[in-house]
C-alpha cells in the first residue's frame, strides 16, 4: 500500500492538469490535492477547487481572484501572479506536477527544486530554455525529477532496464506522430489554417503543443528535453515518424537489443506513473489489447517540409542563448498563428527573424534567461509578421 501523497498541480485547468485530476480522482485514498493553479479559466479552477478543496490556489490577477472567490464554496488561501506561483512552492507537498505551458513555469520550477523532493514535469519549454541549469539544480538537491511527456516517460522506463548506464546505450529514438500534415503536399502548406493545425490525429492536447506537433517543432523541443533529462548526446537521439503513436520511444543497447515502450496514446498513463513512482499501481484507464497494436509503421521525418525539427536540434546543440530565443520566439509565433496574425509558414519565418535579431544576446543565469525570454516575447518585428 502506498502512503497518501499530497500533490500540488501547476496548471490544473489545462489538458495535462485535468488528466492529472482524473488520476487523483481514480485513487482518492492515495492523493490529496494541496494546491491548484489556473490562468484564464477561473470557472474550471473553481469547480476543481470546490471538488478537491485544496487549501491554496493561484490565479494571475486580483481581478481573477475576486471572480474566483465569488465561485468558491469554501475559503482557501488565494495567491496571485507569478509571485503567487513561487510562494506556492513553500507549501508542504509530496509531489509537484508541473503542467503549466511555456516558460511561465520557470520561476516556480526553480523555486521548487530545492524544496520539493518529487517533481513530475510535463512542461518541456523550461527544459529547452534552461535545461542545463535546471538539471544541475536537480542533481545538487537530489530531487526526484520524473518526466510526464509520453516519449520521455517511455525513455525513462526503458533506460531503467539498463540502470541508466549510458555505456549500455547505443542510441535512443523518440517517435513522432507526424501531426496532421505529415502526408500533406508541402506546396499547400501556405493555406493551412489554425483550426486545421489544431486537429491532432491521436492526442487531445492544449493549443500550443498541438500547433507544435503540426510543425514538428514539438519533436525538436523533445530532442532537447531528452538531451537534458537523460544526458544523451544530440547525435544519439533519433526521431522516427510513427503515425499510430503506440510505440512512444525506443532504446538500442550496445549488445543489439531494441527496447520499446508501447501503450495507447493516453497521457493518463505517464501522468499516473509519474505520480505513483516508484510504485506501479493497477490503472483504471482502459489498456490496449495487443491485437489492437499490430501494423506498426516507422518512417523518416520529412526534414525539408518541417524545418523546425532540425532548427530546434541545431539550437539545442549550439546551447547558450539559442534555445532560449528559439523557444520564446516559437511561443510568440504560435500565438500569432492562433490569432491569425501570421500564416503557418510564417511561424518558421518569425523564429528565424528572432534568432537573427537576438543572436548577440547573452544569458548565463536563470534571471538572465527569464529576462531574455521576456524581451523576445515583447519584441515584434513588423516585417517578420507579414508572411
Ligand atoms: P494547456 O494549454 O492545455 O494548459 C496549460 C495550463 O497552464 C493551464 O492550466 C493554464 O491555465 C496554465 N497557464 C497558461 N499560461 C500560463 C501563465 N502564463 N502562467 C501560469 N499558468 C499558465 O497545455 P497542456 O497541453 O496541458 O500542456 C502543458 C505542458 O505539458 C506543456 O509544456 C506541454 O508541452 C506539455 N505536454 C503536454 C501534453 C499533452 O498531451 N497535453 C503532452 C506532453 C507534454
Ligand atoms: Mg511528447
Amino acid at each position: 500500500m502506498m502512503r497518501q501523497r499530497s500533490v500540488v498541480i501547476l496548471g490544473s485547468t489545462g489538458s495535462i492538469g485535468t488528466q492529472a485530476l482524473d488520476v487523483a480522482r481514480a485513487f482518492p485514498d492515495l492523493f490529496h490535492i494541496q494546491g491548484l493553479t489556473g490562468h484564464n479559466n477561473v470557472q474550471l479552477l473553481a469547480e476543481q477547487a470546490n471538488e478537491f478543496k485544496p487549501p491554496t490556489l493561484v490565479v494571475p490577477s486580483d481581478e481573477k481572484k475576486s471572480e474566483l472567490l465569488s465561485l468558491l464554496t469554501y475559503a482557501p488561501e488565494v495567491l496571485v501572479g507569478e509571485s503567487g506561483l513561487v510562494q506556492l512552492m513553500d507549501v508542504t507537498m509530496d509531489i509537484l506536477l508541473v503542467a503549466i505551458v511555456g516558460t511561465a513555469a520557470l520561476p516556480p520550477v526553480v523555486a521548487a527544486i530545492p524544496k520539493v523532493s518529487h517533481i513530475a514535469i510535463a512542461n518541456k519549454e523550461v527544459l529547452v530554455a534552461a535545461g542545463s541549469i535546471i538539471m544541475d539544480l536537480v542533481r545538487k538537491h537530489q530531487t526526484r525529477f520524473i518526466p510526464v511527456d509520453s516519449e520521455h516517460s517511455a525513455l525513462f522506463q526503458c533506460l531503467a532496464a539498463v540502470d541508466f548506464n549510458s555505456e549500455s546505450v547505443k542510441h535512443v529514438t523518440l517517435t513522432a506522430s507526424g501531426g496532421p500534415f505529415w502526408q500533406r503536399d508541402p506546396n499547400t502548406f501556405s493555406s493551412i489554417s489554425a483550426s486545421d493545425a489544431l486537429k491532432h490525429p491521436n492526442w487531445d492536447m492544449g493549443a500550443k503543443i498541438s500547433i507544435d506537433s503540426a510543425t514538428m517543432m514539438n519533436k525538436g523541443l523533445e530532442v532537447i528535453e531528452a538531451h537534458h533529462l537523460f544526458g544523451v548526446p544530440f547525435d544519439d537521439i533519433h526521431v522516427v515518424v510513427h503515425p499510430k503513436s503506440i510505440v512512444h520511444a525506443f532504446i538500442e543497447t550496445v549488445d543489439g537489443a531494441i527496447l520499446a515502450h508501447m501503450g495507447r496514446p493516453d497521457m493518463r498513463y505517464p501522468i499516473q506513473y509519474a505520480m505513483t513512482y516508484p510504485k506501479r499501481l493497477s490503472t483504471p484507464f482502459q489498456q490496449a489489447a495487443l491485437t489492437q497494436l499490430s501494423g506498426l509503421e516507422f518512417f523518416e521525418p520529412n526534414r525539408k517540409a518541417f524545418p523546425l525539427l532540425d532548427l530546434a536540434i541545431q539550437c539545442g546543440r549550439q546551447g547558450g542563448v539559442a534555445p532560449v530565443v528559439f523557444n520564446a520566439a516559437n511561443e510568440v509565433a504560435v500565438q500569432l498563428f492562433l490569432t491569425g496574425e501570421i500564416s503557418y509558414l510564417g511561424i518558421h519565418a518569425t523564429i528565424l527573424g528572432m534568432l537573427d535579431y537576438f543572436s548577440s544576446s547573452v544569458a548565463s543565469t536563470i534571471d538572465d534567461i527569464i529576462h531574455l525570454d521576456h524581451r523576445v516575447k515583447t519584441h515584434r518585428l513588423s516585417h517578420q509578421l507579414t508572411d
